[in-house]
């Protein structure tokens, strides 16, 4: 984001909306820290009229290069060009209904690095993706982050990307349920490294007896999560469906 030096009048309304404090006034003129700024739209979005110059406005060529990223991950009205849609990650389980990507007898989890007013790099998204590939996961085809892998099955960052910072990203993934446990152990561990914060999703279908089975494995690794649910309704023609075959708990396509 950059400052119309000449239409700033210098008045440090738009300096509180920064996220990553990368405003500040200087000789009576805003100015941003180009390292800093997280290229989140904030000042812009919430400045349009409140800021009586409307003096900032992108910097040419934003979209292109290593630091769109920037964009992609901290401005939520950006629709990245992978997943069609608003936002860092995917819809999640929010369409679970109609995608079915977390069945029984799997977890997903949705690793959320970094927050707004702290934000993070690209090289702390990559020491958990690193940890997490280390268990042989897959992550999500349709999460933009997977495509900025250099190797998926390692984890690695395209090297372009690393230092460029953002808001948040979100790793992906669904597993089988008895990774359950080494995954959670293998973030606990990652914790312990990261110079940034993160909230951890845990997704799961009920049981037919309206148990959530990942609990008591949580409890035992002393875990509190604070448990919400979303109900399908049904609306939704679901492409896969879960069936049990040779003892083993599957999704298959849904082709009728
Ligand atoms: S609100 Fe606009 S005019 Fe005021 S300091 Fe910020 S950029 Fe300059
Ligand atoms: S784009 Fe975001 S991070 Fe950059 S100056 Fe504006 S509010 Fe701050």
């Amino acid at each position: 984001m950059l400052v119309d030096q000449e239409k700033c009048s210098g008045c440090g309304i738009c300096v509180p909306y920064c996220p990553a404090q990368a405003i500040s006034i200087v000789n009576k003129k805003a100015i941003i820290d180009r390292d800093a700024c997280l290229e989140c739209g904030n000042c812009i979005r919430s400045l349009v009229v409140r800021c009586p110059k409307g003096a900032f406005y992108e910097e040419p060529g934003l979209y292109e290069g290593p630091r769109a990223i920037r964009r992609f991950f901290s401005d939520p009205s950006t629709s990245h060009k992978v997943t069609k849609i608003p936002g860092r990650g995917t819809e999640e389980v929010k369409t679970n209904d109609v995608t079915g990507r977390v069945c029984r007898g799997e977890i997903g989890i949705a690793l959320e690095v970094g927050r707004p007013c702290l934000g993070t790099t690209m090289t702390e998204v990559e020491k958990c993706t690193m940890a997490l590939a280390e268990l042989g996961i897959e992550f999500e085809e349709c999460n933009p982050l997977t495509h900025l892998m250099e190797d998926r099955k390692k984890g690695t960052i395209q090297k372009q990307y690393k230092e460029e910072k953002l808001v948040s990203a979100i790793i992906e993934f669904a597993a089988d349920f008895k990774m359950l446990v080494p995954i959670m152990q293998r973030v606990k561990k990652v914790a312990q490294e990261l110079d940034t914060v993160f909230s951890l999703d845990l997704i799961c279908c009920y049981e037919d007896d309206g148990s959530l089975p990942v609990l008591p494995v949580l409890e035992e690794l002393g875990m509190k999560p604070r448990v919400n649910s979303k109900v399908n309704l049904g609306l939704g023609r679901p492409f896969k469906i879960y069936r049990e075959k040779k003892e083993e708990k599957v999704c298959d396509t849904f082709t009728a």
